[in-house]
C-alpha cells in the first residue's frame, strides 16, 4: 500500500497523551466524497486518497505501512460535569501535514472504530451526522469562520445500531489541531504538572509560536486562547450559529470550531433557540453561548494555574485578568461585525442600539434571522415601506418604523449604494445550511441518492453569491417543514 508518508509530532509526544490504534477492517469501504479544493490546500496527492487503497486508509480499514495512528486522550466538562477520560472513542489521528501556508493541520478519522477510549461506545458514525458535519464544517469555512475541514466521506458497507439500523461511515476531518481545554483538563486532573507543561509547550509552538520567547508565555497562552474564543464565539452569533455542545472536550484550543454534532443555524431569530435533543435545560442556547464560552475558559485557566507561578494567589489573580478580556474583545468584535451588517460604514454613538432593535424587530416579527440581513442590503435602493425585507416580518409596521432610522443613519454616510451593498453582502451570507434542507438531504441520502448531499454542499460552499437557480436552498423553513430537534 503506497501513500504519502504524513508525519506525527503528537505521537512523538509521552505515551500517555494517547493509544496507539491499528486498523479495523470494514466490509466495503466506498468513496462518498473527496473534497478535492482541500487536498490541494494540504498539499496532498488526491489521486492516492481516492484509489482503492487510499478509501481503505480514509475509512480506517487499513494503513499504509508506517503510518501510526493514535487516538488522543482528554478529559472534559459534559453539560458541567466533569469527567475525568474521555478521549477519542471514534476517532484516530492518522497524521499531520504541513499546508500551502506552511501550517501544521491534523488530518483525522471519525467513525473509524472502537479505541482505548470508546467506553460503551461502538466506535463508529452512522451516515446522517457525517454527512451533517461534511455540509456544515464546509458552509461554515465558506463563511469565513476558522473551522475543522472535512477532507473526505466513506461508507463502511457495515451497520451501526442507534434506534434504528443506519448505515456506518468514516469523515476525514482537518484541525489545526485536536487540542482541547479537554486535554488540558486532563492532565491537571492527575495532577500531572509535567504532561501539563509538555502539552502546553506543544499548544504554544504549534498554534502561537510568538509567544515562544515571552517571560510569561502561560499567561499569554490563555490570552491568546481567550482572544481566538473570543472572535470565534462572536462570529458564531454574527451568522446565528449554534454550536450545540460546548462542552470543554470540544472547545479547541486553536480558536477553531469543532465537534458538528446536533449543531443547527437559526432560521427564526430567537435569542433562546436550542436545537440538541441532549440539551434538555437550553445551557447551549444561542444567547448563552458567550457566557458558556467564558466559563469554558475559566476551566481552562484552573489547568494553568501551576504553569503560571508557585505563588497560587499571584496565578489566580493574573488568570482573574486575563479572563476579564474575554467580554471586551467579544463585544468589539460583535459590534464590528453588527455594523457591517447593518451597512454601516462609519462609527456613531448609537449604531448599536440600532443593531440590539433590529434584533427586537426580528424577534417580535419572527423574521429569518439570515434573509433580515441579507434583505436589508437587496433593499438600498428601495423605497421607504417598499422592498423585500419587511415581507419577512409577522409585523411588517414594527419593521418600518425600525427601518425609518437606519435609513436616517445612512444617510449620514456618504458611501455609495453599490459600495455599501457589496460590503453587506459580503457579510450577510444569502445561503445557510438550514436544517430542514440537511434533514431532507439525510433522508434522500439514506435512500442511496446523494444528489441533493452534492447540491446543498456546493450552494453553501458560495454562500454570499447568488444562485438563482438554487433560490429554494435560501427559502426558511414552512411551519411543517420546521426541524424542532437535532441529534448527534
Ligand atoms: P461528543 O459528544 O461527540 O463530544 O463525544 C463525547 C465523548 O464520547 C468523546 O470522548 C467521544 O469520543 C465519545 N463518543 C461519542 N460517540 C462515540 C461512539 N459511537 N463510540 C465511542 N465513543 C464515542
Ligand atoms: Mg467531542
Ligand atoms: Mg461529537
Amino acid at each position: 500500500m503506497q501513500l504519502p508518508a504524513l508525519r506525527n509530532s503528537y505521537a512523538q509526544l509521552p505515551e500517555r497523551f494517547f493509544a496507539q490504534t491499528g486498523p479495523q477492517p470494514v466490509s466495503e469501504p466506498r468513496l462518498i466524497r473527496f473534497n478535492r479544493p482541500l487536498a490541494e490546500e494540504l498539499g496532498l496527492d488526491a489521486d492516492q486518497f481516492t484509489s482503492p487503497d487510499g478509501v481503505e486508509m480514509l475509512a480506517g480499514s487499513r494503513f499504509p505501512e508506517g503510518l501510526q495512528p493514535v487516538a488522543l486522550a482528554y478529559a472534559g466538562h459534559q453539560f458541567g460535569n466533569f469527567v475525568p477520560q474521555l478521549g477519542d472513542g471514534r476517532a484516530l489521528l492518522l497524521g499531520e501535514v504541513v499546508d500551502v501556508n506552511g501550517i501544521r493541520r491534523d488530518i483525522q478519522l471519525k467513525g473509524s472504530g472502537p479505541t482505548r477510549f470508546s467506553r460503551n461506545g461502538d466506535g463508529r458514525a452512522a451516515l446522517g451526522p457525517v454527512l451533517r458535519e461534511y455540509v456544515v464544517s464546509e458552509a461554515m469555512a465558506a463563511l469565513g469562520i476558522p473551522t475543522t475541514r472535512t477532507l473526505a466521506a466513506v461508507l463502511t458497507g457495515d451497520p451501526v445500531h442507534r434506534e434504528v439500523r443506519l448505515p456506518g461511515a468514516v469523515l476525514t476531518r482537518v484541525a489545526a489541531s485536536h487540542i482541547r481545554i479537554g486535554t488540558f483538563q486532563y492532565f491537571a486532573a492527575r495532577h500531572d504538572t509535567e504532561g501539563l507543561k509538555i502539552l502546553a509547550d506543544y499548544a504554544i509552538e504549534r498554534h502561537f509560536p510568538h509567544l515562544l520567547g515571552q517571560a510569561r508565555r502561560y499567561r499569554a497562552l490563555l490570552d491568546a486562547v481567550v482572544t481566538a474564543q473570543a472572535d470565534l464565539v462572536a462570529r458564531w452569533m454574527l451568522v446565528g450559529f449554534i454550536h450545540g455542545v460546548m462542552n470543554t472536550d470540544n472547545m479547541a484550543i486553536s480558536g477553531e470550531t469543532i465537534d458538528y454534532g446536533p449543531c443547527a443555524f437559526m432560521d427564526a431569530y430567537d435569542p433562546g433557540s436550542v436545537f440538541s435533543s441532549i440539551d434538555r435545560v437550553g445551557r447551549y442556547a444561542y444567547a448563552n453561548q458567550p457566557r458558556i464560552a467564558t466559563w469554558n475558559l475559566a476551566r481552562l485557566a484552573e489547568t494553568l494555574l501551576p504553569l503560571m507561578s508557585t505563588d497560587e494567589n499571584e496565578a489566580v489573580a493574573e488568570a482573574e485578568e486575563v479572563l476579564r478580556s474575554f467580554q471586551p474583545s467579544y463585544e468589539a468584535m460583535l459590534q464590528r461585525g453588527f455594523r457591517r451588517k447593518l451597512g454601516l460604514l462609519t462609527e456613531a454613538e448609537a449604531d448599536l442600539q440600532l443593531a440590539a432593535d433590529f434584533l427586537d424587530v426580528l424577534a417580535r416579527g419572527e423574521a429569518d434571522f439570515t434573509l433580515g440581513f441579507r434583505r436589508l442590503g437587496d433593499d438600498l435602493d428601495a423605497s421607504e415601506g417598499q422592498g423585500t425585507a419587511r415581507q419577512l416580518f409577522r409585523d411588517p409596521a414594527a419593521f418600518d418604523a425600525w427601518s425609518v432610522r437606519w435609513r436616517e443613519r445612512i444617510a449620514s454616510e456618504t458611501a455609495d449604494t453599490a459600495t455599501r451593498r457589496a460590503v453587506m453582502h459580503a457579510v450577510n451570507p444569502k445561503f445557510i445550511p438550514r436544517n430542514h434542507r440537511i434533514e431532507a438531504m439525510i433522508q434522500t441520502a439514506l435512500d442511496g441518492d446523494f444528489t441533493p448531499f452534492d447540491e446543498i454542499l456546493g450552494v453553501v460552499s458560495h454562500p454570499f453569491d447568488e444562485q438563482p437557480e438554487m433560490e429554494r436552498y435560501a427559502d426558511p423553513p414552512r411551519p411543517d417543514e420546521r426541524v424542532l430537534q437535532t441529534f448527534c
